[in-house]
């Protein structure tokens, strides 16, 4: 049988708690035993009491808690090797040869170092009598699963590591909360983010608020001007109308010779320079505290799961692998490859070799710097000569989605930058048909990162017959030629209209760049569609909420979430929050699975179970609805439990967008302002759609569309997260039968 030791390690991070989830339920499913090993590598060395084996209740109810319910700790003791033969001694009185660490850079360092020396460790304890020879020859080869819990995504082997998304999330409504009352008084903050060495968290922060400037330890500032160059964008950003000015600074943030800049330094050069009344936050550990976001909870599950996989695969026995995400797959990299090229960033930035750092961080890091330094400028370039000035229309249509606006400010000052005009559209399809188009400036979209809705405008309006005439003069009376549509499945199928008309009106023959937004994520051509991650939390938050009150009263909840005919949302909500059954179209609803559902919740109820949460995604079945399900179930409950229904409805559109939707919103952007200026003029000009796809953003040609679309249930024929479902059955099930 295996037996799996899982520890949390060093700075604590949200999911750490989904990942021990994962790691724990995961391997009993297999039939596995596994411990927890409390207080990190501190608990190893200590044994006795701090490792113990972990049931199938003992980590239920965790998911929405911050931290980490099993305890981290610094060692020193681990850090020497007599410390390490201890922790070696202990994990043998179990059994244990399998090692899930979830940690940051420092644990996966030990981890690295404990598998390196663990045969020569057993010898030691054979000779010195501690254990047997048989134990040692049974054990011979360790088995260690990293697994990245870390708010600072330092590390090489993973996109993002467990932690940053929530960390944003509380950086993220902590600035926006700060330019609110910076913006009433007309100040200046300088706000500090961690990242002693990565400035992920203060970049992408930057990013997804619409900051005015950013410093990070890869690229830092240049020595003599910098301070005169922030502030002259701080200046002339209050000259054009900008009320709030917003420094975001990493906390290993340097000169290009690498001394320190501290918050109070640019305090202060703000304070001598531009007469602004300039105050600091250090925003600390609130950025590691708190709920974890719905990402981060999947995220963790995923890797934990991932983790036991590959242990009982036995195809990595006595190896030391790193979990990690690669676009929204889950990867496994040798441990020591990650370590090695983790070092070389951080030397980099040390030996302030900074071009090296920057190369080093990737592509996304580097492109959302120069996203980011553009997007702070208080006005565009001036234009340079021979420079091409398009003429680029932005509408949003179909149902709002949080990161309409975030797009939409992102486009405009991305365009307007580039000398382009650019033409707002207002209320979608409709104002384009009744020419609501107005050109925009710089400050058009001002404050317009962080806000929720649609100030575009935007519905359902589907153009027919005299529309597309309309259409046709407003885009040649503006000029237009290129146009942006942002949106979901309506905005694709009115921009298809366009496109399959294009040899009846010749107007059309520019080229279309269509972007994903839609909370549904039921769009062809990506893998994901900004706003859904918002309406995920939304869920979350809810669910949560609603969970807390169900405890107390012995109930079942049926949640309805929206996603019409697409089960993404009902899916990845109830792996977020461990709800025990989802019901989606994609697999339909019936009397049979009902039945079985009610045997299941009174035989749980029975025994002692004290609250039940099924999602129902609005589309699952027109028969079986939420109504129905809900008075089925109060009526079979009888005196084990009641049943209440919640339709979650509306708020899933609203709310600000979260980082995640932001920062995905204003990438996606940029790759558009590039395609449409590669596009127009072209004598074979393509219109596409822009998307994520196996972590890379791709275009999907407007007439391959229809090919990957199911035009009856209005969604992809291709859907990646269908695979997640075993997964959350998995996750949410009662404890398993032991064989
Ligand atoms: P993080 O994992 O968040 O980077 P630390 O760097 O503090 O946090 O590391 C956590 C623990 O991992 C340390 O207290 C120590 O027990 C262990 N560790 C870190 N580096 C090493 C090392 N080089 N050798 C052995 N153990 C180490």
């Amino acid at each position: 049988m295996k037996k799996i030791g899982v520890l949390t390690s060093g700075g604590d991070a949200p999911g750490m708690n989904a990942a021990v989830r994962g790691v724990v339920r995961a391997a009993l499913d297999k039939g596995g035993e596994v411990f927890a090993i409390y207080e990190g590598y501190q608990g190893m060395v200590e044994g006795g009491h701090r490792i113990r084996p972990m049931a199938w209740r003992d980590v239920g109810g965790i998911l929405y808690k911050g931290g980490t319910i099993i305890g981290t700790a610094r060692s020193d003791a681990f850090r020497e090797r007599h410390g390490r033969l201890q922790a070696a001694n202990n994990l043998l009185q179990y059994g244990i040869d399998n090692l899930v660490i979830i940690g940051g850079d420092g644990s996966l360092t030990g981890a690295h170092i404990f598998a390196q020396e663990w045969p020569e460790l057993l010898d030691e304890l054979v000779q010195a009598g501690s254990i047997s020879q048989e134990l040692a020859d049974n054990h011979r080869q360790l088995t260690i699963m990293g697994l990245v819990g870390s708010i600072d995504n330092d590390m090489w082997g993973t996109d993002i590591s467990i932690g940053a998304d929530t960390a944003l999330h509380r950086i993220t409504d902590a600035v926006d909360a700060i330019s609110s009352t910076a913006a009433s008084h007309q100040r200046a903050f300088v706000v500090e983010v961690m990242g002693r060495r990565c400035g992920y968290l203060a970049l992408m922060s930057a990013l997804a608020t619409g900051a005015d400037w950013v410093l990070i330890p890869e690229s830092p500032p240049n020595l003599d001007e910098w301070e005169n160059k922030m502030c002259e964008v701080l200046r002339n950003g209050r000259d054009i109308g900008r009320r709030d000015s917003i420094v975001i600074i990493a906390e290993g943030a340097q000169d290009r010779q690498g001394n320190r800049i501290t918050c109070d330094y640019v305090r202060q050069v703000l304070q001598d320079r531009l007469n602004e009344d300039a105050r600091v936050t250090i925003l600390g550990h609130v950025q590691r505290g708190g709920s974890p976001s719905a990402f981060d909870r999947n995220l963790s599950t995923l890797m934990g799961v991932a983790a036991v996989d590959l242990i009982f695969s036995g195809d990595l026995t006595g190896q030391a692998h790193l979990i990690g995400l690669k676009g929204n797959k889950i990867v496994n990299t040798p441990l020591a490859e990650c370590l090695h090229k983790t070092r070389e960033v951080n030397e980099a930035v040390e030996q302030r070799d900074f071009s090296r750092a920057m190369e080093l961080r990737g592509n996304t890091f580097r492109e959302s710097f120069q996203t980011v330094r553009t997007l702070v400028r208080a006005l565009p370039h001036d234009p340079k000569p021979n420079q091409r000035q398009l003429r680029i229309g932005v509408l949003n249509a179909g149902a709002p989605a949080p990161g309409m606006n975030t797009i939409v400010r992102a486009i405009v000052r991305l365009g307007l930058d580039k000398g382009h005009k650019m033409l707002g559209v207002y209320n979608g399809f409709y104002g384009l048909v009744h020419n609501q188009i107005t050109e925009f400036n710089w400050m058009t979209v001002n404050g317009w990162a962080y806000l929720g809705g649609s100030e575009l405008g935007t519905n359902r309006y589907m153009p027919e017959n005299s529309d597309f005439y309309a259409i046709a003069r407003h885009i040649e009376e503006h000029q237009m030629e290129g146009l942006m549509i942002i949106g979901g499945w309506s905005a694709y199928q009115a921009a298809l209209e366009l496109y399959n008309r294009r040899t009846n009106y010749p107007a059309f023959n520019i080229p279309i760049i269509l972007l994903p937004a839609t909370i549904d994520n039921d769009l062809p051509g990506s893998e994901l569609s900004v706003g859904a991650d918002t309406a995920l939390n939304s869920i979350v938050d809810a669910i949560d909420k609603i969970k807390q009150s169900a405890v107390a009263a012995r109930r079942v909840f049926v949640v309805e979430v929206m996603g019409r005919r697409c089960g993404y949302l009902a899916v990845m909500g109830a792996l977020a929050t461990g709800a025990e059954r989802v019901y989606l179209h994609e697999e339909g609803v019936t009397l049979d699975n009902l039945r079985d559902d009610v045997a299941h919740l009174k035989q749980g109820f029975k025994s002692g179970k004290r609250l039940g949460v099924i999602i129902r995604s609005e589309g699952a079945n027109p028969t079986y609805s939420t109504d129905f399900m809900c008075a089925l179930l109060e009526e079979e409950g009888r005196d084990l439990f009641t049943a209440r229904q919640c339709i979650l409805g509306h708020l899933q559109q609203g709310g600000n967008p979260s980082p995640f939707d932001r920062i995905l919103g204003t990438r996606l952007a940029t790759k558009c302002i590039t395609f449409l200026e590669e596009q127009i003029g072209k004598p074979d000009a393509e219109s596409a759609c822009i998307g994520l796809l196996r972590g890379s953003y791709k275009f999907t040609e407007l007439r391959d569309l229809p090919r990957l679309m199911d035009i009856v249930n209005d969604r992809p024929k291709e859907q990646w997260w269908l695979n997640l479902r075993p997964v959350a059955r998995i996750m949410a099930q009662p404890a398993p039968h032991k064989p």
